[in-house]
């Protein structure tokens, strides 16, 4: 079955030349959004679509560059196209999103006063793969981003690691190249120091090169071009273009 990769955006949390690091996997007849910050609508309206092509979302964790599209993928999705989204989300987040993000802007009285009048919601179990459509299927591994803020990326169709936004964690890189069989490493990077709570270019650097020769750069800053070049044997992955994963 095809599988193609076409990244909304690439940008890092607060980059401007890039839309927000959301991505759309298709397989032959689904097409999953991975995450919906900000910029989310609009980099979908740019690609030619909008949220009556997109058959679900799954949700890494809860920053507005992840999430801060969902109210309009909500409201377009039950007003337009009379059906619930489905949200695939950490079942630790569930709780989260809704009490602390979505619930200030969905909240109708007698109407949507949870999370599951609004959206068709898939809670994910970390640790366990779940087949999404005929050819996607995820298994959200939990990553470290912000202290006590549950974060998570995933192993895709068990040969592609997605990262969420995270710290530096290279023995995990090295577990799934070695025992998981991982082909391909789509990776957050932070181009300057320091990391703080992201993964920054150095450390990437620091890799195997048989590491590295599997990883793509995603989540980068406005400066990019500088960096063009300089990031050994792994590419930078660009915004809008789409890939075919085979
Ligand atoms: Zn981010
Ligand atoms: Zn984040």
């Amino acid at each position: 079955m095809t599988l193609k990769l076409q990244m909304l955006g690439t940008g890092g949390a607060f980059a401007k030349n890039y839309y927000n690091n959301n991505a759309l996997f298709h397989d032959e007849d689904f097409t999953l959004l991975v995450d919906c910050g900000i910029t989310g609508p609009t980099a979908l309206h740019k690609a030619g679509l909008n949220f009556g092509n997109i058959d679900a979302v799954l949700v890494t964790h809860i920053h507005a560059d992840h999430v801060g599209g969902l109210e309009e993928a909500a409201f377009v999705s039950t007003l337009q196209y009379n059906r619930k989204m489905p949200l695939y989300i950490a079942e630790s987040l569930v709780g989260p999103i809704w009490e602390q993000t979505l619930k200030g802007g969905l909240y109708q009285e007698g109407h949507i006063t949870c999370l599951e009048d609004i959206f068709d919601v898939r809670p994910l179990t970390p640790g366990v793969k779940t087949a999404i459509s005929k050819g996607i299927s995820v298994e959200l591994i939990q990553t470290l981003h912000i202290p006590g803020k549950d974060s998570f990326s995933f192993y895709l169709n068990d040969r592609i690691f997605y990262s969420g936004d995270m710290v530096f964690h290279p023995e995990l890189l090295r577990e799934l190249v070695d025992k998981r069989n991982c082909e391909m490493i789509l990776h957050e990077c932070q181009l300057v120091e320091p990391g703080a709570v992201h993964t920054t270019l150095n450390e990437l650097l620091s890799l195997p090169l048989d590491i590295q020769e599997r990883i793509y750069l995603m989540h980068y800053n406005d400066n990019a071009a500088d960096f063009f070049g300089k990031t050994g044997s792994m590419a930078f992955l660009e915004q809008q273009r789409i890939y075919e994963l085979a």
